[in-house]
């Protein structure tokens, strides 16, 4: 298979379309006809100049209202599609999508499609070209990908075959495995995007939220499977039409489209061992096993005020690394490492970011094998000089910026912290009962959140929760998780769109996305809270309104409720179990730290409780608008 992007999903002037596919590593574009129109060059011209950038011409697209029609409006239907064939054989393309009519006066009936495309076929076949019908969603008499292979196997012309649209199929829930049933050398061209599943107008559902394969909720991976399992071995190819895209940067969302198509053609060749798909073997997605530990980046003040909070949150300060000025505080499983380097990669991140976590280590079965996936789907392998007594430890480039580290216990990088860590004899304090960490919550601008969600979901064996809405008093944050499916990583996405939520003022602190809190489990959340109430710990304080809702909301007994007051601990209860949540004050750009106790199989995050959490932080830091320094 050939891989293939529609130039109208990726942003910019038409050359920015262009770099940033090629780049990606894309064989082939869908010329969109508003981006030629609005082109200088002549046909011929600009033909050249996608050639010039190793980039076929796949398909033309779109062409509109040709079937179905009678007397003068037919004839014009010809005329129109001979017209478009000559500007194709300047630019060099030899494949067109003619979508289905919606035209007012379109008659409907296959046969009289059909005779429509015989006749189209005869006209292409002498200009070498190959039509593709494609059944819209919406189109007035033809929206099923199934008649639509009617009409062109009655057409019954080699130059006359079907596009399946992926989005089209999906959209009117027709069941994708009626596609196994096509024959192969009668599909012309396939087309893939996903969707958020949305109660809306098919045509306003389609040109505004459609997304990359795996960034929505279609089951674009069960199509792609129906459409390898008939021998397809031609173009494959991403038609994305998104508001919040328009507004992107081109090359970061056609990294995303290869990304999305890699995983996507890697998915189905290990369901569908008979798919032809000219691509390098991956490694499989990467079972995450943990977080092995959390870097910051930070000096001076803030590094203090950072250590205070860990000693008073019962971490203590077990080892210093052998040649940097690297410390390791540690509790239970849980491993924080405080970077004051001045030089290397967290001096830079302090630089731009200030205090700020600038690298996750997570404990993989093989570190190889991930970056070997990671990379293969287009992220960034990260690497600094290596220290004399140093492991190499493999990494790749986060999103946002940040670096993600891979830990195995088959190559011995696991022991980094005898080896480079010299420990502190007699430093070791009474914890507070943390044992791991529960999840890493990362502040994003919203038009991020669907690509950060990809790299999850296409390199970890990690799956996505529904986006729900949090409300800042503020403005709204939209939330959505990504997690191992037994919990042992787990990581919020928050999507801020305004800067005056307490998320989008970090956004604007920090200088792009990055951790905003990381949350502690505990298993018994009121030792801990006594254990940290002694450590001098002060914990973010709840309205007397916030419990007194809280004991009607759950009907909970009112001791009960009285010792979740007295320690500050928040509650939430889903049909899984019980979740307790103790926040601490946030620090001066917004970041926090959160504590939890997870009872029986709690599965959310306590979103109920985000905005009197979020009101309550929000009291304490400076007022609106007053700029930090
Ligand atoms: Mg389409
Ligand atoms: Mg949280």
């Amino acid at each position: 298979m050939k891989t293939s992007i529609a130039t109208v999903s990726i942003p910019g002037s038409f050359a920015e379309k262009l770099r940033a596919i090629a780049k990606a590593g894309f064989q082939g574009i869908e010329i969109f006809e508003q981006d030629f129109i609005a082109e200088e060059g002549s046909p011929r011209e600009i033909g050249r100049m996608i050639r010039d950038h190793g980039l076929e011409i796949a398909l033309f697209q779109p062409f509109r209202d040709f079937e179905g029609l009678t007397g003068e409006l037919r004839r014009r239907a010809f005329d129109r599609a001979r017209a478009k064939f000559d500007t194709m054989a300047e630019l060099g393309c030899d494949r067109i999508l003619v979508c289905s009519s919606v035209h007012p006066e379109a008659l409907g009936g296959i046969d009289r499609a059909a005779a429509d495309f015989r006749e189209l076929g005869e006209i292409a076949r002498d200009y070498g070209i190959t039509v593709g019908y494609e059944a819209l969603a919406w189109g007035r008499h033809v929206n099923d990908h199934r008649d639509a292979w009617e009409i062109v196997r009655r057409a019954d012309h080699p130059n006359v075959g079907l596009i399946l649209d992926s989005f089209h199929t999906l959209a009117r829930r027709i069941d994708p495995d009626s596609i196994r049933r096509i024959p192969a050398d009668r599909i012309v061209f396939v087309q893939l995007a996903d969707a958020p599943l949305i109660e809306m107008d098919l045509l306003h559902w389609s040109r505004h939220f459609r997304c990359m394969p795996g960034e929505g909720e279609l089951a674009v991976t069960a199509f792609m499977r129906a459409v390898a399992a008939t021998g397809h071995d031609g173009w494959v190819s991403l038609e994305i039409f998104n508001d919040q895209f328009r507004g992107g940067r081109p090359e970061g969302l056609a990294r995303d489209g290869l990304r999305a198509i890699v995983a996507l053609l890697d998915d189905v060749r290990r369901t569908e061992p008979d798919i032809r798909a000219d691509l390098p073997e991956i490694p499989p997605r990467v079972p995450v096993r943990g977080v092995e530990f959390v870097e910051f980046a930070t000096r001076g003040q803030e590094a203090e005020a950072l250590s205070a909070m860990l000693a008073a949150m019962g971490f203590s300060h077990l080892g210093d690394h052998v040649s940097k000025r690297v410390e390791l505080w540690q509790q239970g499983d849980i491993r924080i490492v405080l970077n004051r380097e001045e030089t290397g990669f967290a001096a830079s991140a302090w630089a731009t970011h200030g205090t700020c976590v600038c690298d996750i280590g997570l404990r993989v079965d093989s570190a190889a094998d991930t970056v070997a996936r990671a990379t293969a789907l287009k992220a960034e392998p990260f690497r600094q000089p290596v220290g004399p007594g140093e492991l190499d430890i493999p990494a790749v480039r986060g999103v946002g910026g940040s670096v993600l580290h891979f830990l195995d216990e088959e190559s011995g990088l696991a022991r980094v912290w005898e080896v480079e860590f010299r420990s502190r004899p007699g430093a070791a304090r009474g914890d507070a009962g943390l044992v791991r960490i529960d999840h890493v919550a990362e502040t994003m601008s919203r038009d991020e959140m669907l690509s950060w969600a990809l790299f999850h979901t296409a390199i970890f064996e990690m799956t996505k929760t529904p986006m729900v809405d949090v409300i800042d008093p503020d403005g709204i944050v939209r939330s959505q998780a990504v997690a191992s499916p037994d919990g042992a990583v787990r990581i919020t996405l928050n999507g801020a769109e305004t800067h005056r939520t307490l998320a989008g003022s970090f956004l604007a602190e920090s200088f792009g996305g990055a951790v905003q809190h990381i949350a502690f489990a505990t298993r018994d959340i009121f030792a801990t809270a006594r254990a940290l109430e002694a450590a001098g710990f002060a914990a973010l304080p709840m309205t007397g309104n916030y419990y007194r809702d809280l004991k009607a909301r759950f009907g909970l007994a009112a001791e009960a409720v009285e010792r979740l007051a007295r320690h500050h601990i928040l509650y939430d209860e889903d049909a899984g179990g019980a979740y307790f949540q103790l926040y601490s004050r946030p620090f001066e750009n917004g970041f926090f730290l959160e504590i939890v106790e997870r009872r029986g199989g709690y599965g959310g995050y306590g979103a109920p409780n985000a905005p009197f959490r979020i009101a309550a932080q929000k009291r304490l830091m400076r007022p609106k608008g007053m700029p930090r320094r």
